[in-house]
């Protein structure tokens, strides 16, 4: 559901969310633990991840898990789209900061997308761990970001 205001816009976030899952290399069998730990919670939600942590955790616990590219390949930038569009609503990421990644701009630019449109991101394991047990998980949540057809009206008035 979608109402707009003036500068801001409120965006609700449903009972079910739609959950991007991705992890380094180096992270992978962590996520597939955690996958595991908390697959009664995440098979009551819509799953996505880039193509080879999902296809993983698919192999690993069953879930169905919608695969993009792989990260390297673009799939962090699918998923940052998939952000904007509204359609992800909580973004597990375990990423790696002990290991360089090709796709680190990728990476830091699926950071700030998230941060723009103000959707939670756990980037590490006990971050997650906190958000999957908040009362949030099982509530419509609403929150506010930038009222983006306006903001583009006010820039082309005075840029
Ligand atoms: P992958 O991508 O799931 O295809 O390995 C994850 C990443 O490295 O961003």
């Amino acid at each position: 559901m979608i109402q707009m205001s003036n500068e801001w816009i409120t965006l609700t976030i449903g009972k079910q969310k739609n959950i991007a899952l991705i992890a380094h290399d180096g992270k992978k069998k962590e996520l597939l633990e955690w996958c595991e730990w908390n697959k009664k919670v995440l098979q009551r939600h819509f799953l996505c991840g880039t193509g080879t942590t999902a296809a993983m955790i698919t192999a690993r616990t069953g879930l169905p898990v919608r695969a993009y590219n792989s990260g390297p390949l673009g799939g962090d930038q699918q998923i940052g789209a998939k952000i904007v569009e509204g359609a992800i609503d909580f973004v597990v990421f375990f990423s790696d900061p002990l290991s360089a990644q090709p796709h680190d701009p990728d990476v830091k630019a699926l950071l700030r997308i998230a941060g723009v449109y103000d959707i939670p991101i756990a980037t590490n394991r006990a971050t997650a761990d906190f958000i999957i047990t908040s009362p949030l998980m099982t509530q419509e949540y609403e929150h506010q970001v930038i009222n983006f057809s306006q903001a583009i009206r006010e820039r082309s008035e005075t840029l």
